[in-house]
C-alpha cells in the first residue's frame, strides 16, 4: 500500500504504521525517526535539525524534501510505503505530489487519524521511547511500561522521555500542527484521497484503513 498517515503528534501514526507494515511488507518512513537518527549520529543534517526539533518547531521544508526525495527512491519502497509525519506543510505536500508524478507512483489513501487534544496530551507526556536508534520501541508508563529500571523490553537499552515530549514542547507541537499541518486535511480531501478515522484503538484504525483502501480501488 502507498499511504500518508496524517494526524497530530500522539495520534498514533507510528503505532498504526508498524501494524500496517506487518500486513503487506510496505515500509514505514518516519521523518521524525530519520531526523532523530541524524541528531544522534551528529551529522550536518542532525545539527541543523536539532534546535527546531527540541523546541517543538518544524525543520525547514528544503531539508525534509532532500531526505524524502532520496528515501522514496530506495529499493525497499517499491513494495509500498507508509508516510508517517510527512508531509507536514502545504509546500511539502506540493513537492511530494511532483515527486510522485515524476516517479510514476499513485497514492492509495491519506488516512487522517483524528484524536481529541486531551487524549493526545495524556499519551505524549506518559510516552517513553527506547534510546537505541535502531530499536525505538515505544512504551507508555501507564498502559505499557518498560522493563524494571526503565529498560527497553526488546533490546535492554534505557528508555527516555523525548526532549520534545515535555508539556511546553507538546503544546507548541500541537499549535504548529493546527497551523501548518491541519490544512493538509482539506488539501487531500479536494484530491479525493482523504479518509478521516475517529477510532480509539490502533486496531480499529488499521481496519478502517484496510476498508478505505479496498473502497478506493
Ligand atoms: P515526529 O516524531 O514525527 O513527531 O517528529 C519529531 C520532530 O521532527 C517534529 O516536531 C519536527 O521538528 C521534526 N519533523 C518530523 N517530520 C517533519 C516534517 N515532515 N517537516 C518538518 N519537520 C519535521
Amino acid at each position: 500500500m502507498r499511504i500518508i498517515l496524517l494526524g497530530a503528534p500522539g495520534a498514533g501514526k507510528g503505532t498504526v504504521a508498524k501494524l500496517l507494515t506487518a500486513l503487506d511488507g510496505s515500509v514505514q518512513i518516519s521523518t521524525g525517526d530519520i531526523l532523530r537518527g541524524a541528531v544522534k549520529a551528529g551529522t550536518p543534517l542532525g545539527k541543523e535539525a536539532k534546535g527546531h526539533m527540541d523546541s517543538g518547531g518544524l525543520v525547514p521544508d528544503s531539508l525534509i524534501m532532500g531526505i524524502m526525495e532520496q528515501r522514496l527512491q530506495e529499493k525497499d519502497c517499491q513494495g509500498g510505503f507508509l508516510l508517517d509525519g510527512f508531509p507536514r506543510t502545504i509546500p511539502q505536500a506540493d513537492e511530494l505530489g511532483k515527486l510522485l508524478t515524476k516517479l510514476n507512483i499513485k497514492l492509495d489513501l491519506v488516512a487522517n487519524i483524528d484524536v481529541p487534544r486531551d487524549v493526545i496530551l495524556d499519551r505524549l507526556t506518559t510516552r517513553r521511547t527506547c534510546s537505541n536508534t535502531s530499536c525505538q520501541e515505544i512504551y507508555n508508563i501507564k498502559s505499557n511500561p518498560p522493563a524494571p529500571g526503565d529498560k527497553c523490553k526488546k533490546c535492554g537499552s534505557p528508555t527516555i522521555q523525548r526532549a520534545d515530549e515535555t508539556v511546553e514542547a507538546i503544546s507548541k507541537r500541537l499549535d504548529v500542527y493546527n497551523e501548518k499541518t491541519a490544512p493538509l486535511i482539506g488539501y487531500y480531501d479536494k484530491l479525493g484521497k482523504l479518509l478521516t478515522i475517529k477510532e480509539a484503538s490502533s486496531d480499529g484504525v488499521v481496519n478502517a484503513i484496510k476498508a478505505g483502501i479496498a473502497a478506493k480501488k
